[in-house]
């Protein structure tokens, strides 16, 4: 009887994920996995895709992406999954929508709202929440952490002190609870309250509680600016500490004055993993960020969460004290964060008032006629802090070295999820829709930083090895159908700063679990990936 596969991917180029130089192969697919790899396969096939002159890779993951707070609203996730992603890493940088106590609505709603997600908290448990994720069929596979910030505010509110003895009880027994129902590790932002308000110890213990189910450590360390070095120490101590791998988000040095300290970072990862310390990292591969704009505000003006923010921007004093803390030299505004960045560098993403979004301090300021800080402040004051800004803060020469750094992995950082054509709301970062192809063309392509084979391999094999994902990340026999099929030549990303709302080209096919989910360039349903169970 004659092999009849599911799908059969013929006359492509294979790059497999592992590094390895690319090579002449057909691909055929069984139900969810390829059972079959070879120079010329002879079998027939339910449908057969002609990818020749194409590369077929292995589906790319996102090591880093806080989509998890935009499923509900846009499961398709097709600006992710048009670059070619099939498996995200999200519940970063302190942030994760569960667990949550019923009391707690506002003050959560607070926190991870206003960014052009409306949560609709409806769980309480973890375990709760991924049932309700896997109900709405994300088209894409998740590997779901869980927020520092959620665990602390669920186990002492929103204060602005460290955990004592009962406050760690009760956030490593929610820790386990999730680890129980699905989740990985767990994530901080020590930049954002409240998780900024933990100190080492408290994150040594948490992550200690964590060594026996095998979880890791995501970091969004505590200063990317001037307290970089301390910063990066901090989070190898914690994961050395504690026994757990630890991996270090959007590696980076902001502001001017800090660019110089990149290199102490790298040395720093480096020496730590020759002392056989399990310490890696994510980079996206452009030089500005985007978070939400109240971020610029200091840590002790969130405290008690965003009505007390508000109250505060309402408040003369503490307006003075904000201001004499961040402006730098009369002109930039400066946080841990971010270091100092010039208000001309800060630009207006998401905002309720459309016509303003594209809009830098600057120009904002100039036309108030305001100063520039007090335009900011005004801001989040009239628009509740629901302002999301993309703000430049990092050098490029540094984006190219921490991209071709051999430890570091690819990560997006991206926040919002867009789905369909026409007008959408906001300027987002261009690392909503490009991250992907932009590593391919304009690093691998373009400028030569590394082979197309160490670019599939930073977007696939390895952050599937780093979180010992066996059967994924990888092209070969046995492996689940997690595919993405790109033309080496023509790809890119066609997102930019001024117009972001584009999707790549170059992409054809995208294969999720087995199942065909972009096709000819086109998003076809319904969602096909999965909550990933974690290896224990
Ligand atoms: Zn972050």
């Amino acid at each position: 009887m004659a092999v009849a596969w599911s799908l059969l991917l013929r006359g492509g180029t294979l790059i497999d994920g592992t590094g390895t130089p690319r090579r002449r192969a057909d691909v055929a697919v069984e139900g969810e996995r390829v059972v079959a790899v070879a120079p010329s396969l002879a079998g027939a096939a339910d449908r057969v895709l002609d990818v020749a002159g194409r590369v077929v890779a292995p589906g790319f993951i996102d090591m880093h992406s806080h989509s998890d707070l935009f499923y509900f609203g846009c499961p398709s996730a097709e600006s992710k999954i048009r670059q070619g992603v099939t498996t995200e890493v999200v519940g970063m940088c302190s942030f994760s929508q569960a667990p949550l106590r019923p009391d707690q609505h506002a003050l959560v709603e607070g926190w991870v709202g206003g960014i052009g997600m409306t949560p609709d908290l409806k769980w309480e448990t973890f375990g709760q929440y991924l049932d309700a994720l896997r109900s709405v069929r994300p088209s894409v596979n998740v590997v779901h952490l869980v927020g520092h910030g959620a665990l602390r505010i669920a186990a002492m509110g929103f204060e602005a002190r460290p955990a004592g003895a009962d406050d760690l009880r009760a956030m490593e027994r929610l820790l386990g609870d999730a680890m129980d129902a699905g989740a990985w590790g767990f994530s901080t932002g020590l930049v954002y309250p409240p998780s900024a308000y933990a100190n080492t110890q408290e994150l040594i213990a948490l992550a200690r509680s964590m060594r026996s189910r095998h979880g890791f450590y995501f970091s969004h360390v505590r200063g990317e600016s001037a307290m970089l070095l301390d910063s990066i120490a901090e989070a190898i101590r914690i994961g050395d500490e504690a026994g757990v791998p630890a991996q270090i988000a959007h590696v980076k040095a902001s502001g001017r004055e800090n660019w110089s300290k990149l290199e102490g970072a790298l040395g720093l990862i480096d020496d730590a993993r020759r002392r056989g310390v399990d310490v890696a990292g994510d980079v996206y591969p452009y030089n500005a960020g985007s978070t939400k704009m109240d971020n610029l505000m200091p840590a002790w003006a969130h405290e008690g969460g965003m009505a007390k923010l508000l109250e505060r921007l309402t408040d003369r004093a503490a307006r003075k004290r904000i201001t004499d803390e961040c402006l730098v030299a009369g002109e930039r505004w400066g946080t841990v964060s971010q270091g100092g960045v010039g208000f001309d560098q800060i630009f207006i993403a998401a905002c309720r008032r459309r016509e303003l979004e594209g809009l830098n301090l600057a120009q904002l300021a100039s036309q108030t006629g305001r100063a520039p800080a007090e335009t900011l402040m005004d801001l989040l004051l009239e628009e509740k802090c629901a302002v999301g800004m993309v703000s430049f803060s990092q050098s490029l020469e540094n984006v190219a070295k921490v991209l071709a750094h051999p430890a570091l992995m690819i990560g997006s950082d991206s926040i919002p999820l867009f789905e369909g054509e026409g007008d959408k709301p906001g300027k987002p970062h261009p690392r909503c829709y490009g991250t992907f192809p932009r590593v391919l063309s304009e690093y691998a392509r373009e400028r030569k930083l590394f082979s197309l084979e160490t670019a599939v391999h930073k977007m696939s094999g390895m952050p599937a090895q780093r979180l010992g994902l066996r059967d994924r990340g990888v092209v070969r026999e046995g492996a689940v159908a997690d595919l993405a099929v790109f033309d080496a030549a023509t790809v890119k990303d066609e997102s930019t700063y001024p117009d972001p709302h584009r999707y790549p080209s170059g992409i054809p096919y995208v294969i999720v679990n087995g199942r065909v989910a972009v096709d000819g360039g086109r998003l076809v349903g319904p969602g096909a990936g999965r909550v990933l169970a974690p290896p224990r």
